[in-house]
């Protein structure tokens, strides 16, 4: 009942070339110590796209060395805000220069809609340059009035070589959330991509040193998580480490800080977010924003609506319209125009997300429809739905990072808020309803860190975002994310003759 899949057999040519694969220390090109390398993936069809260097530990210490000569001798801290921004600047428009080769790039090593990366994420990437490159100078402190004769002010500084540790679901997103700020206020980095998805980070950080970024400043090193993650979040000389993924390897790093140098940490994690859809509701407009809470990104994103919660009284209207929905969803190779979910980003995670198909299928939850593999290769799913699905089902409880909805019936509103919060996770949540009342008690009763009411996944560069529970700590974006990479000094100063 899907639409055909033939298109996939021969996947579009993507236009756009490989240009950089090596490791970027210190402004310039390099291979790894080891010289070893690793490919990276199409997810269309499995096949090798390049070579990358592979990053480790003695990578991991190059890089550091970088940053932190780059932060204790060089230029980048000690020249004006002023012209750090427009460095910044600068790079963001050089990047907009790019946006089609770069929205190409990523397509081809994420497999995400070409759209979705042309139109969404490039824009938002430079969005969030402009933004960050603004607050750049108008970082400072305060005079603060103390008892006694005493003048007291605070200096905001950077914190020193920031540590950053970002996945492969928004590989250059996740770069401007955490390279912006963190250059904004003055700090140098040394930045481990995901394994799948090296290639957007190395050309964006090639675009950045054209625009005149110090060389040390921005350290980009590819490898994997045990290897060049675990050597960047253990360093010693690393001053802050912010990562993104999973909760699990959140808990890793987490430890790896304690045991070094109890550098400060910033995690953003894992989710199960519900998405309640109540009683008032427009049962068209609810479904299609709890289909694209849900399926947006191939279902790979932290935040996305997992557990749909629909009242009783327009369960059933919701479910045959939901199901009607996911039917429809065009599934196709993410270069085709129109193609609303391409493959999901690697054999490991297509078959992790099949099990848990398979572990729906064999509780009580009803598959209304999907359940399996798209087309013949790559790693496509269909768009999958269950019926019926409790609480205590693993469906409800674990992270699926897929193309999967999980649709829950509940009774009362109270009810709504305690099985909601009823989660190790709290990231976000939707909310959909036309009574302010209503919105009002969910919004303050939920324990996430984003509430959508009446919307979803909107991610604006001043919003800021993160989790409560085991979904993280600390928030990024906006006026919140500059914290994470300043100290605060207060200097006091006695008043002679006051
Ligand atoms: P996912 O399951 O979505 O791939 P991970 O948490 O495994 O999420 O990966 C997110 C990022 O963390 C990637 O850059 C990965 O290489 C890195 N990573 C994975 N394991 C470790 C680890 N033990 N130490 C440091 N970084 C890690």
């Amino acid at each position: 009942r899907f639409s055909a899949a033939a298109a996939l057999e021969e996947p579009v040519t993507p236009p756009v070339q490989v240009k950089y694969t090596q490791l970027l220390i210190n402004g310039q090109f390099v291979d790894s110590a080891s010289g070893k390398k690793f490919p990276t993936y199409d997810p269309r069809t499995g096949e090798v796209i390049a070579h990358v260097a592979e990053g480790d530990a003695e990578d991991i210490n190059r890089a550091v060395a970088a940053a932190r000569k780059a932060f204790d001798e060089g230029p980048w801290p000690r020249m004006s805000a002023y012209e750090r921004s427009r460095i910044m600047l600068r790079f963001a428009d050089l990047v907009e220069e790019h946006s089609d080769e770069l929205a190409a790039l990523e397509t081809w090593d994420n497999g995400k809609p070409f759209d979705q990366a042309a139109k969404g994420e490039l824009p938002l990437f430079v969005r969030l340059f402009h933004y960050y490159a603004g607050w750049a100078d108008k970082i400072h402190g305060l005079t603060v009035p103390a008892d006694g004769p005493h003048h007291v002010q605070t200096l905001h500084e950077p914190i020193g070589v920031a540590g950053q540790i970002i996945p492969w679901n928004f590989p250059l997103i996740m770069f401007a959330w955490k390279v912006g700020p963190a250059l904004a206020c003055g700090n140098t980095v040394v930045l481990k991509t995901a394994e799948q998805t090296p290639l957007t980070a190395l050309y964006v950080a090639k675009l950045f040193h054209e625009a005149g970024l110090p060389p040390g400043v921005l350290n980009v090193v590819s490898g994997f998580g045990p290897t060049a993650g675990a050597a960047l979040a253990g360093h010693m000389d690393v001053d802050k480490i912010a990562f993104t993924g999973s909760t699990e390897t959140g808990k890793i790093i987490l430890g790896l800080a304690a045991k070094s140098n109890l550098k400060p940490v910033t995690l953003e994690l894992g989710g199960k977010s519900p998405f309640i859809v109540c009683k008032d509701a427009n049962v068209d407009q609810a479904v299609e924003l709890a289909h694209h809470a849900l399926f947006f990104n191939q279902g790979q994103c932290c935040c996305a609506g997992s557990r749909t919660f629909v009242h009783e009284s327009v369960y059933d209207e919701f479910l045959e319209k939901s199901k009607a929905r996911a039917l429809k969803r065009t599934v196709g190779d993410p270069f085709r125009k129109g193609t609303e979910q391409g493959p999901q980003i690697d054999e490991e995670q297509f078959n992790k997300i099949l099990k848990y198909i398979k572990s729906g299928q064999e509780s009580s939850a009803k598959l209304e429809c999907g359940g399996g593999r798209f087309g013949s290769k790559g790693y496509y799913i269909q768009p999958t739905v269950f019926s019926n699905v409790q609480d205590d089902m693993l469906i409800a409880q674990d992270e699926i990072f897929g193309p999967v909805q999980s649709i829950l019936k509940y009774k009362e509103l109270d009810e709504a808020i305690r099985r909601a919060n009823a989660s190790k996770y709290g990231l976000a949540a939707g909310v959909f309803t036309k009574d302010l009342d209503t919105a009002n008690t969910l919004s303050r009763a939920l324990r996430v860190g984003t509430v959508w009411v009446n919307c979803f996944d909107v991610f604006d560069a001043a919003i800021p975002f993160g989790g409560y529970k085991m979904s993280g700590m600390g928030r990024e974006k906006g006026v919140y994310s500059l914290s994470n990479y300043l100290q605060v000094k207060a200097v006091v100063t006695p008043l002679r003759n006051a």
